[in-house]
């Protein structure tokens, strides 16, 4: 969704306006105004009804905040055509719906309640002082505008799911390849294994012997559907992928062959082959290509590629297990300084420290990002503020009291400010990110080097 469709939106949501007198238009906004708060009730009793909406919306603090959010979604849709604010209108539609992709709040949700509302206020057409037919008008002008606003929101939903279930899915695949190295050395070997193997079988003097496609052996199987996709969009994917069926030729051109020497040049070129296919491997699991699907290079920690996924997954634990969560804010103080007075390497080293203290003091199914320059994320599993207040001043005195040693022989000292949240329980991960950011604010203007717990959200 784009600016360009927010104008489309904006130019339709008009034309509907535009059949419609000015009268029925204020009409409309002081029938809305009157009875929303009873609209609001039907959407929201009638859709709890449904198992799939309780997730959602069974937390007493959620139903508060979105009762009200509701109530002047209603009202603002309503009002925007006579201040001509259809552009905005059409980008709040967008925005709902990106909030609910976000939540994971199903579209046919939001039907569902907008049919009660749409239900309720057909039954409030008696209490109209209007001449029927006026009433009709203005009652089919409603409808008009709430179908056309759950449109937008299902179109910018759909847009937003689809965008998260890509990350996801590649996030999936990246935890897949996180054991890489592994996977890699692993996968060497077993390349060479069919080479030898070949050899071998060339060598004894069998007469007829047979020999599987390289293609189909256990290194190329992982590499065509698991590599592969893990590491798509880089060049050397169908380098390695047009070799792999080139020794498949070869292969097949060996075993077909009763020539001595014929056989040899064959397996020579073969084993050149192989030798740039494993070449080829070593570039793809370079830090600059491994990097770029989620770890950053410098501390080698999680980039912020797949924060909101992992977030958003741990928020969902979270809810269903009744477990606690905390998110720690860390930023280093006055970082600009440190570069300016020690040098860029010297801040470098400052921040793979940051990161080796991250790493150190939590447990392995804690998630530790950095999200940007000088900014760290600690997701903490099954983790209180009280254990998140501990690893949070940890962190804060073993920077504090570590000097860093420069390549050029000087050396320094430096803080960080920390900002803890403990997750309230809203399914939105957004508002969570922000409690932090927020803590972390604070933590800056109580005067750096200290850590400051966010206030739990009691609304
Ligand atoms: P504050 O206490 O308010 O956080 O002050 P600050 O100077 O740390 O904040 P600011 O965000 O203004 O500056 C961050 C600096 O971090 C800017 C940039 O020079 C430095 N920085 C960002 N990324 C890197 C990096 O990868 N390496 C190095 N050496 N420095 C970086
Ligand atoms: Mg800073
Ligand atoms: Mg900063």
């Amino acid at each position: 969704m784009n600016t360009e469709s927010i104008a489309k939106h904006a130019k339709q949501w008009k034309l509907i306006c535009d059949d419609y007198s000015v009268d029925i238009l204020n009409d409309a906004v002081q029938f809305i105004q009157r009875h929303s708060e009873i609209l609001v009730v039907e959407f929201y009793k009638n859709m709890m009804l449904e198992k799939e909406a309780s997730y959602f919306l069974s937390d007493d603090i959620v139903q508060n905040r979105l009762t009200k959010t509701l109530n002047q979604w209603l009202i603002e849709s309503f009002n925007a055509p006579l201040q001509h604010k259809f552009e905005e209108v059409a980008a709040k539609q967008q925005m709902v719906g990106k909030v609910h992709a976000r939540i994971g709040i199903p579209s046919w949700l939001i039907m569902r309640g907008i049919r009660e509302i749409e239900k309720k206020i057909f039954s409030l057409k008696a209490e109209s002082q209007y001449a029927e037919n006026y009433t009709l008008s203005m009652i089919s002008y409603i409808f008009q505008i709430l179908g056309f606003s759950s449109e937008i929101i299902c179109r910018s939903y759909e847009v937003n799911i689809e965008k998260n279930n890509d990350i996801k899915h590649s996030y999936r695949l990246f935890s897949a390849m996180q054991d890489a190295s592994v996977q890699k050395d692993k996968q060497r070997s077993s390349l060479l294994d069919w080479e030898n193997e070949l050899m071998f079988k060339v060598f004894s003097d069998t007469q007829r012997f047979t020999h599987p496609a390289l293609s189909k052996s256990e290194f190329g199987l992982w590499f065509i559907h698991k590599a592969a996709y893990a590491f798509s969009g880089s060049e050397q994917v169908d380098e390695i992928i047009s070799r792999i069926y080139e020794v498949d030729l070869l292969n097949n051109h060996v075993l077909e062959c009763g020539q001595k020497e014929q056989t040899i040049a064959l397996i020579q070129q073969m084993r050149s082959k192989n030798r740039e296919i494993q070449h080829l491997i070593d570039q793809l699991f370079q830090v600059a290509e491994y990097i770029d699907s989620g770890n950053d290079a410098l501390t080698q920690l999680l980039n912020r590629r797949y924060l909101e996924t992992i977030v958003s997954r741990e928020i969902h634990f979270s809810r269903k297990n009744h477990s606690p969560l905390s998110l720690l804010a860390i930023d280093a103080d006055f970082f600009k300084r440190i570069n300016d007075k020690h040098g860029h390497a010297a801040g470098d080293l400052a921040l793979q420290f940051i990161s080796e203290v991250l790493l150190e003091s939590v447990r392995g199914s804690d998630y530790a990002f950095r999200i940007g320059g000088e900014e760290f994320l600690l997701l903490l599993v099954d983790s209180d503020l009280i254990r998140a207040q501990e690893i949070a001043e940890r962190i804060r005195k073993r920077v504090q009291d570590t000097p860093i040693r420069s390549s050029l022989g000087s050396s320094f000292n430096f803080t960080v400010s920390i900002g803890c949240a403990l997750y309230d329980g809203h399914p939105d991960y957004q508002r969570f990110l922000d409690a932090a950011d927020a803590a972390l604010y604070a933590a800056k203007n109580k005067g750096r080097n200290n850590v400051y717990l966010a206030k739990l959200s009691t609304q």
